[in-house]
């Protein structure tokens, strides 16, 4: 559209530097009071087990309506957060708000695991682990219920000191997964020293693997690193039953993406894992789904 008119048009339609600057420092000074308000919600994006398609789990993602700016995307304003030293209060509420989940499931006989993602900040406080352990007590929630998502270029920023803390969440019992893999500079010989269960591979490589014979190379490089390191494979942004079937060949482990589901609010989800359930005993396949 503005792009395609050229000229001093484009200009005309984008934000200037400090248009962007206010609106970051808006994004930042709201931010608190925006989680208090309601303004800020978790929706859950489902996993599913390769090639059962049983449901394993949800990942949480946070969303933020803003009065003035409308829907915000996280990474727009998480990035902001975690620069202004913020990202604290960020992470308690969408893990209270993941726990409060988990063990409302868990009161209707359901076992679902949620997802939860750190800012690479948390794991500079080595009181974490203590932190996250009182939220799993105080709710009452097994750790195995509980994944908690490291971005690869986080921990590798700086793997000496995020070891302290993976170590004390791993003790836990907690599911630690390295997210967004490949796009960081990859220590493969250091993802090994690291104790972390879980690797996820960046959509971008499983957007294009139908495509490109390079992205298709990652992929299946990864699904076999991390399975000779005895972590579980899960490939995010699966938007296409090719992709997915190429997956499941692979012997890549959990699917999660569009062709599954979008992230869904809270009673979206609801809806989606009830219909789920009854479309598994429509098929009474036991293997499909055993919620
Ligand atoms: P992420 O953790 O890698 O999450 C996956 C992102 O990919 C989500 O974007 C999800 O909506 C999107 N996605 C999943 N499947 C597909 C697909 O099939 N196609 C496409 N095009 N996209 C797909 P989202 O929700 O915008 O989140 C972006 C990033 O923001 C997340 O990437 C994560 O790094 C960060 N983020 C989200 N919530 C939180 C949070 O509570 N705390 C922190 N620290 N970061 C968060
Ligand atoms: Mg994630
Ligand atoms: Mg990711
Ligand atoms: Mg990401």
């Amino acid at each position: 559209r503005a792009a395609r008119s050229g000229g001093d048009r484009v200009r005309a339609y984008a934000p200037s530097m400090g248009q962007m600057f206010l609106r970051r420092f808006q994004l930042v000074t709201q931010f608190r009071q925006a989680l208090e308000t309601g303004q800020v919600s978790v929706h859950y994006q489902p996993k599913v087990a390769l090639p059962s398609r049983e449901v394993l789990g949800v990942e949480a993602l946070v969303r933020w309506v803003h009065p003035e700016f409308g829907r915000l995307d996280p990474d727009e304003f998480v990035p902001a957060v975690e620069a202004a030293g913020l990202v604290d209060a960020l992470t308690d509420f969408v893990l209270d708000k993941a726990l409060v989940r988990i063990r409302a499931w868990m009161d209707r006989g359901l076992r679902i695991g949620v997802a939860v993602n750190l800012s690479v900040r948390s794991l500079a406080n080595l009181d974490f682990p203590e932190l996250v352990a009182g939220a799993l007590e105080r709710h009452r929630v097994p750790p195995e219920l509980l994944t908690l998502e490291l971005t690869e270029s986080g921990v590798m920023a700086d793997p000496q000191r995020a070891l302290p803390v993976l170590r004390g969440l791993h003790t836990l019992g907690v599911v630690l997964a390295v997210d967004d893999f490949g796009t960081g500079y990859s220590s493969l010989a250091y993802l090994r020293q690291l104790p972390v269960d879980e690797v996820k591979i960046d959509k971008s490589f499983v957007f294009g693997m139908g495509s490109d014979l390079g992205d298709l190379a990652v992929v299946r490089s990864i699904v076999e690193l991390g399975h000779s390191l005895g972590l579980v494979v899960v490939a995010e942004g699966v938007e296409e039953d090719t992709a997915r079937d190429q997956l499941a060949a692979m012997g890549c482990d959990v699917a999660q993406g569009y062709l599954i589901s979008r992230p869904l609010s809270e009673d979206r989800l609801e809806a989606w894992l009830r219909a789920r359930t009854a479309q598994a005993r429509g098929l009474r396949d036991e293997t499909v789904l055993t919620l």
